[in-house]
């Protein structure tokens, strides 16, 4: 009896349409890294949140967390990603399993820098790391019209190009400073810019340290605000 209703509470849980999640990639130590999806699938308005790139800068986790557990909405597809670097993150490292900085990783204005374990490592080549590649996978079938990233610890939102106006209306809604700031080489937001026009990719560079439960739950807030205005302009 116990068995048949947890299989009940199973099937009820894997068929809700409004929230999901599955694995998408391994990082290069073959750890798992999970994509959580919330909210209309059907719905033309597509968000991504990534809270860990850099795996020594992980105090976006906490919102990304809260973001999971939200009622789903029902007037967007909001995807989240809690940590794209796990082995970064459970080693305290900057870089991934490999020394390998992700954020210099990507395929747009790839230049090589340094080497192996230094702080922004780029990898031989562009894409030359799993966790680069699932991201680019992810981004390829998502199309999120808004892609938030969170790093630490400069305190501020950063963007540049077509981003910054999104950036700007997340710095208002989390009372941040907002900064105009090129994009440097290989970084997910120079790619995602140059690949994908029309669309949002930003940084949110959060104070060192943790985040309050009450900061998380603001910046949680904002992600679903910023969300919202996507509906509202294409109504
Ligand atoms: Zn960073």
């Amino acid at each position: 009896m116990g068995i048949e209703i947890l299989l009940s509470v199973l099937a009820l849980a894997t068929s809700d349409p409004t929230r999901s999640s599955e694995v998408v990639g391994y990082s290069s130590q073959g750890r798992a890294i999970r994509v959580h999806r919330l909210g209309d699938p059907a719905s033309p308005n597509k968000v991504l949140v990534v809270g860990c790139i850099h795996g020594n800068e992980d105090a976006g986790v906490a919102i990304t967390r809260k973001l999971v557990r939200k009622t789903p909405p029902a007037s967007f597809d909001l995807w989240v990603v809690n940590v794209v670097n796990p082995d970064g993150r459970r080693l305290g490292v900057r870089q991934n399993g490999r020394g390998v900085d992700l954020n210099r990783n990507f395929g747009s204005e790839w230049i090589p820098i340094g080497t192996r374990w230094d702080p922004e490592y780029s990898g031989p080549y562009p894409w030359s790391e799993p966790e680069t590649r699932t991201v680019r996978r992810l981004v390829r079938r998502i199309q999120p019209d808004i892609t938030i990233w969170y790093h630490q610890p400069q305190t501020l939102v950063r963007a540049w190009g077509q981003s910054r106006p999104m950036a700007r209306r997340y710095a208002q809604l989390t009372r941040m400073v907002y900064r105009s700031i090129r994009w440097p080489h290989g970084t997910a937001p120079n790619w995602q810019n140059h690949r994908f026009p029309g669309t949002s990719s930003f940084v949110v560079e959060l104070a060192p340290g943790s985040l309050s439960d009450r900061r998380a739950a603001r910046h949680a807030y904002a992600v679903m605000r910023l969300a919202r205005t996507l509906v509202a302009a294409a109504a």
